[in-house]
């Protein structure tokens, strides 16, 4: 049968019921790319969970499916959100499709060309903030505490609900186990969350026999959970996780000590040398936050963090979340590389261009 989105085919896990009016871009059913080039540094097996294969671009979708389904369940007439661009690419397009209205506050100027496109056309009423991320999410959840709006930042629950069936593809994909290390960005905190929701669901039903360790990276100018404090002024290239003060700080903590995990910050360096190494070798585009996963992996490899999995078990398996599209960001990919060069239109010109 064909795939109609996460809420169908994980329904038993999720808070949906029969007359939970499913709204669905059949999101899901991402590709687990085994990873050749990253699975011969690390001597490991690496896949690749390709989640910028979402109908609008990000994981968000998996959250957004349930949210808007709750939300049009529960008769709301508008939705809102602050977004660093892809919950409001997402919300937008959900609520297009759900018949709801769509409120969107966005930190003015800091937002990816793709993503803000996205929520224009998706017709939802788009609002630039003087400000960064972390006012504009305090400032729509009060908003949302007093007036008839839905919240859809991942502080809604069924957000984090759907995300976390990134985790039981994954077990899925796997053979219907569990990786041993999970590698992950981190801005806002929900989706490390979520998929340690999923893991330890998946474990406790014994659908899986194991857990993995989660291993979440910020950047290095917005790494909040690292330093163990606010961060006022976050600045990164990876607009996605420019996060300063988490929403699910605590949640993430625990994931990450429950799981035996860690979370380390990664320079905006690491995250765009990542950024064109799974671009040009293994020929796939991501978003520079979603790096962020690979930047990890290879910073801790280099620290010689995997030593001891790799005495204990021949090929460990890692998976590194990809959190967004590559075309969400066009202006970053056209700043990482040569421009075309330009020739006239003669074969000689052509050939010698293209040194046959
Ligand atoms: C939202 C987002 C993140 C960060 O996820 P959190 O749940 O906020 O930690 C990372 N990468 C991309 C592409 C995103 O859209």
């Amino acid at each position: 049968m064909s795939w109609r989105g996460i809420i169908e085919q994980y329904r038993k896990y999720l808070p949906v019921s029969a007359g939970t009016p499913v709204v669905t871009l059949n999101e899901g059913n991402t590709p687990l790319i085994p990873s050749k080039a990253l699975s011969a540094v690390l001597g490991a097996q690496v896949f690749l969970k390709y989640e910028g294969l979402n109908p609008t671009g990000s994981f968000k979708d998996r959250g957004m499916t349930l949210a808007v389904s709750k939300a049009k369940e529960s008769r709301a007439r508008v939705v809102i959100c602050a977004s660093t661009g892809n919950t409001s690419a997402s919300a937008a397009a959900y609520a297009a499709r759900a018949g709801i209205r769509c409120v969107v506050l966005i930190p003015k100027g800091a937002i990816a060309l793709g993503k803000l496109s996205q929520a224009l056309i998706h017709n939802a009423q788009v609002l630039a903030l003087d400000g960064n991320f972390d006012e504009a999410l305090q400032m729509v959840r009060e908003i949302a505490g007093r007036h008839p709006v839905t919240l859809v930042n991942s502080l809604n629950p069924y957000r984090l609900e759907g995300q976390k069936t990134g985790a039981f593809e994954v077990c899925d994909q796997l053979g219907v186990r569990a990786p041993d290390y999970h590698a992950i960005p981190v801005g806002n905190a929900g989706n490390i969350t979520a998929y340690w929701m999923g893991y330890k669901e998946y474990r406790e039903k014994n659908i899986v026999n194991s857990r993995p360790r989660m291993l979440g990276f910020q950047a290095e100018g917005a790494a909040p959970l690292v330093r163990k404090k606010i961060v006022l002024k976050p600045k990164t290239i990876a607009s996605a996780i420019r996060i300063g003060n988490p929403a699910s700080w605590k949640k993430a903590e625990e994931a990450r000590d429950e799981s035996e995990g860690l979370i380390e910050a990664v320079t905006d360096r690491q995250i765009l040398a990542a950024y064109e190494l799974l671009a040009k070798e293994e020929g796939v585009f991501v978003e520079p936050a979603s790096a962020a996963s690979v930047a990890g992996i290879l910073k801790l490899h280099a620290a010689g963090y995997f030593k001891k999995a790799r005495r204990q078990k021949k090929k460990f398996r890692v998976v590194c979340v990809l959190t967004g599209h590559g075309l969400k960001d066009p202006d970053r990919a056209i700043l990482s590389v040569k421009k075309p060069k330009t020739i006239p239109a003669k074969l000689s010109a052509l050939l010698e261009a293209i040194e046959l």
